[in-house]
């Protein structure tokens, strides 16, 4: 791939890389704050691109949080932005579920392994489901678990999709009943694979790391509906009506965001500093990615002006 083309300081080919857009996919967590910390001219950035026709889409691979909760957070750190505008992991999987899936009524119900946000948009979209942050799911095994589980007696014969993402509480209880829905043919979706996450300045499990071992004991893979697959790509097309070739997605993370955005033939990417990758990491052989253009911060594309 070319080298990618450094924009920080360079108003001219700031206004020329803007102009090639008409959406922009925004990264949250690494591009717009990190954990609650706003970085410089995020709003000033957002409302120049806006103020220039732009839209601006918000798309994150946390789970844990539903769109609602997300825009929570948005109004805290003082961005403006719309429910319409943010597209998570969770939102991606339970609009997957409903609108493609299309389980039958008498499979209809979801087993989660993960936290409130999927089960929140899961609710919105009118999926049944069970699991999650359900108390009777976060304890110890009795003998009646290892009975009910093995002869069937305690699961729920409605259970036709496995749906996993960072689940805080896993356990092994919780592994038992995902493994025996998936011996039983149930559709094994992920929210996402990020094998950890940024947190403190270091790193924590992610989905991926709570995903594969549930991959491992069924044999299968799921499919993941957060950056980088394509399903989720499809599915962000499918609500914005876009123009893949005038597009751009903007993230900090190679294997996820730019990937993402190569993967979809969108018409750019642009990678951000302030997050996971660095300069060093497109430019060792084998990178996942390499960005068509980067930035510092998102805050630099402000240097391009009104015009
Ligand atoms: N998953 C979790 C649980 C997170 O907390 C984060 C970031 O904070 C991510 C994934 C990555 O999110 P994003 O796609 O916004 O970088
Ligand atoms: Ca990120």
């Amino acid at each position: 791939a070319q080298a990618p083309k450094y924009l920080t300081g360079d108003p001219s080919a700031i206004n020329a890389f803007v102009d090639q857009f008409d959406v922009f996919l925004i990264d949250c967590d690494g591009v717009l704050w990190s954990g609650d910390h706003l970085f410089d001219g995020v709003a000033e950035t957002l409302g120049l691109l806006r103020s220039k026709g732009k839209r601006t889409v918000f798309v994150t691979n946390n789970s844990t949080k539903s769109r609602p909760e997300y825009l929570k957070k948005f109004a805290k750190l003082g961005i403006p932005a719309d429910v319409e505008d943010i597209f998570g992991s969770a939102y991606s999987a339970a609009i997957y579920i409903s609108r493609i899936l299309k389980l039958p009524p008498s499979k209809n119900k979801v087993f989660v392994l993960g936290e409130a946000g999927i089960e929140n948009e899961l609710r919105t979209e009118n999926i049944p489901f069970i699991g999650g942050t359900d108390s009777n799911y976060r304890r110890d095994m009795t003998p009646e678990d290892w009975q009910g589980i093995a002869d069937g007696s305690l699961l729920d014969p409605d259970v036709g999709c496995v749906l996993a993402g960072l689940d805080f509480h896993v356990n092994y209880l919780k592994l038992s009943h995902a493994h025996q829905y998936l011996r039983r043919g149930a559709v094994f979706l992920a929210t996402n694979l990020d094998p950890t996450f940024p947190m403190n300045h270091n790193f924590f499990p992610g989905a991926g790391s709570i995903v594969i071992p549930l991959s491992n004991m069924a044999g299968e893979k799921p499919l993941a509906l957060g950056k980088p697959s394509q399903a989720m790509m499809d599915a962000i097309e499918g609500k914005f009506k876009l123009n893949r070739a005038r597009t751009c997605m903007i993230g900090d993370r190679l294997d996820t965001d730019i990937k993402f955005g190569i993967e979809g033939q969108l018409g750019g990417t642009l990678a951000v500093l302030s997050g996971v990758s660095k300069k060093a990491d497109w430019e060792a052989e084998g990178a996942a990615a390499v960005p068509a253009f980067y930035v510092d911060q998102l805050g630099d594309l402000r240097g391009g002006g009104t015009g």
